[in-house]
């Protein structure tokens, strides 16, 4: 197969000024991050605030350039490609559909408007590819003519998931999509994303701090711990047995409906660490129950265990 999405070494670090007296410092939001996606594949990325999901999805959306690593995107090299071409196979869809909707235009022009820019498609056909789209996304003809502020909240991520997939993207970036919605209508929106991509075959890369919620869509599973990859893989392989102690104090946070009772059991104590000064080692070690002096000292190298990769000195224990 062909991955639509190659992410290698992926790296974004910011230079952060602390006043006079103190030398300006580097957060390495991202550090060497590599991955793979194929059409109709979706990867879900997870991980608490400031583990460098959201700076992912800005890389990701060509909205920020690594700082180093390279991205191929539908086969393009995204360093060396005009970005106004690299923006029809990359959409993303906010956390609040009001980020991405005009509230003084009439959805159906919203919808059309990608349409308008990026094809010849002529006005009727690009009306027609309008009423195809709101049917897709369980809207209805009349829905045209109305401006955001009519509809639901369900009903407008519905809006801004058919704005970005007017174009057919090969990939969208969907940054929290249903957390923001009741949880009644997120089950809805998730299903329709999951229409969606059988029907075009596109590759999802959906962000969330909430294992629960992106279970029932992803195919495979990325943990972020301060901008580093923690454990990534098969879903249904780290969900079933995490060997990441991050990745296991995730899922015992996350209320189940059919708890394992094999599990282990981490909690995860206090907040994510300072990202100007990060922990030595393992940058896990000071919440990590099973924290050794290696771990206080050592980085652990990301590498394969039992059919996934994951970046812990003593992940076998777990298997
Ligand atoms: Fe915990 Fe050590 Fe593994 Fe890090 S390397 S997750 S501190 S056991
Ligand atoms: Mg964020």
């Amino acid at each position: 197969m062909n991955p639509v999405l190659i992410a290698r070494d992926l790296t974004r670090h910011y230079r952060i000024s602390r006043g006079l007296l103190r030398p300006a410092a580097s957060v390495r939001a991202l550090n060497g991050l590599s991955f793979e996606l194929e059409a109709g594949e979706t990867l879900a990325v997870v991980g608490e605030s400031g583990c460098g999901k959201s700076t992912l999805a800005r890389a990701l959306t060509l909205v920020e350039e690594p700082t180093a690593g390279s991205l191929r995107i539908a086969g393009h090299d995204v360093a060396g490609t005009d970005h106004r071409l690299l923006r029809r196979d990359v959409q993303m869809v906010f956390q609040n559909p009001y980020a991405s909707l005009n509230p003084r235009r009439r959805i159906g022009d919203q919808l059309a408007e990608p349409l308008a820019i990026n094809t010849n498609l002529s006005g009727a056909e690009r009306r027609a590819r309008v009423l195809a789209m709101l049917d897709q996304v369980g809207l209805r003809a009349e829905h045209y003519a109305r401006y955001p502020h009519m509809f639901s909240g369900g009903q407008r991520q519905r809006i801004a998931i058919a704005r970005a997939m007017m174009l057919r993207p090969k990939v969208l970036v969907a940054d929290e999509p249903t957390s923001a919605l009741d949880v009644s209508v997120q089950a809805q929106v998730l299903n329709l994303f999951l229409e969606l991509q059988r029907q075009f075959g596109t590759a999802y890369v959906f962000i969330s701090h909430n294992l629960a919620v992106v279970r029932h869509v992803a195919n495979r599973l990325l943990v972020m711990y301060l901008g580093r990859p923690m454990e990534l893989g098969p879903a249904e392989r780290i969900y079933r047995k995490p060997l990441h102690p991050y990745t296991q104090a995730l899922l015992a946070a996350t209320p189940t409906l059919h708890p394992e009772p094999d599990r282990q059991r981490v909690r995860l104590a206090g907040e994510p660490p300072d990202p100007l000064e990060p922990p030595s080692g393992c940058v896990f070690h000071p919440r990590c129950p099973y924290a050794t002096e290696r771990c206080r000292v050592e980085v652990p190298a990301l590498r394969e265990v039992d059919g996934r990769e994951v970046a812990c000195h003593y992940a076998e224990r777990f298997v």
